[in-house]
């Protein structure tokens, strides 16, 4: 089922939902079971799994020369959802990116995910690669996420690249977009990335899944600006507790979010990692309250391959 199907048979219920990440080449898919199944009890009603594009690295060779190597440390998206699907009778929802994709790369990722009955996609444009500073599609790629959202929607109305393919089959993908209360960290501006996000609205998008956030405030801003801008669809709140001392500087680099002045004070005077989980732990569930006390369609959390941490907060509401 849909996503936004799902939202609609809830009624206005906030229901709980999560991602995961594929694991690390190498390890098998009991990591990801064993990741989801304490979860199950809480019926989300989708799961999302990340995408994770091609890294470039470079071994010298015994005459001297620097050889380019393209590894992917976490394949396996397509696979685990239709394990996911498979197992818990839960819909999946694969990320699609356009880094590394040419357009009919993504013609034939989405043909594989309809035939294996995936009709739920998070249309993503993907960051640069580590070897270069800024984001570059590759031949025939898009370079924005709108530009994807419409393949997939053409897709849809049975509009493949072949035009010369008769009597299509029309795919029936629902597509959900990222969003950045905090904006997006190369947009001058957040109206500027607003605009961006319309476009992606204007392609097909049916809802928006943001980026995590700290501070509810950060949210609530947002909606109301996608609201005044004409930015209806449903925007679903993406949360992730705080876990170690690490991800003080980290989160913010990584994520371009801010994190709350009482938050930074409270994990500074923590004693160790321990008491910083428990801090990050009830936080994240104050902030959970709060956005389920506003009617939030979904609370949709980052579990990162952790799963006890998202089962207290969980446990805590619902
Ligand atoms: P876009 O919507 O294309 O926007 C990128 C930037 O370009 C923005 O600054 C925007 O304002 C601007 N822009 C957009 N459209 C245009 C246009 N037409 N012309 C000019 N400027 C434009 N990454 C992964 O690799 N794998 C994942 O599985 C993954 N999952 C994610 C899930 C969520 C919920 C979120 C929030 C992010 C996720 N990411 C993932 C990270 C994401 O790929 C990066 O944040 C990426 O830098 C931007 O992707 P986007 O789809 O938001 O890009």
């Amino acid at each position: 089922m849909k996503v936004i199907d799902h939202l609609e048979n809830a009624k206005g219920a906030t229901q709980f939902t999560f991602e995961i990440l594929p694991p690390l080449k190498g390890q098998d898919i009991q990591s990801i079971f064993d990741a989801i199944d304490p979860l199950m009890e809480f019926k989300p009603p989708f799961i999302d799994v990340t995408y994770h594009r091609e890294e470039y690295d470079y071994v010298e060779r015994e005459n001297g020369l620097l050889e380019k190597r393209v590894i992917r440390k976490r394949p396996g998206t397509v696979g685990i959802c239709a394990a996911i699907q498979n197992r818990y009778d839960v819909d999946a929802v694969p990320h699609i990116l356009c880094g590394g994709f040419s357009q009919e790369d993504t013609e034939n990722f989405l043909i594989d995910l309809a035939f294996l009955g995936i009709d739920n996609v998070v249309a993503l444009r993907g960051d640069a690669v580590k070897s270069e500073t800024y984001f570059k599609a590759c031949k025939g790629g898009h370079k924005y996420a709108n530009e994807l959202v419409g393949q997939i929607k053409n897709l849809n109305q049975g509009k493949y690249l072949d035009e010369e393919i008769l009597n299509c089959t029309p795919t029936d993908f629902c597509v959900g977009v990222a969003g950045y209360p905090e904006k997006h960290a190369e947009a001058p501006s957040l109206e500027s990335d607003l605009y961006f996000l319309k476009k992606k609205l204007e392609a097909g998008a049916d809802y928006i899944i943001t980026q995590m956030f700290f501070d509810n405030q950060k949210y609530f801003e947002f909606v109301t600006k996608c609201r005044e801008a004409g930015i209806n669809i449903p925007i679903i709140p993406g949360l992730k507790p705080l876990a170690t001392l690490k991800q003080l500087n980290m989160l913010p680099h990584r994520f371009h979010v801010d994190l709350p002045q009482d938050l930074i004070d409270a994990v500074v005077k923590a004693k160790n990692n321990k008491a910083i989980a428990q801090i990050g732990l009830e936080w994240c569930i104050q902030q959970s309250k709060e956005l389920k006390e506003k009617g939030v369609p979904f609370l949709h959390y980052y579990s990162m391959g952790k799963s006890e941490s998202v089962k207290k907060i969980a446990s805590a509401l619902f």
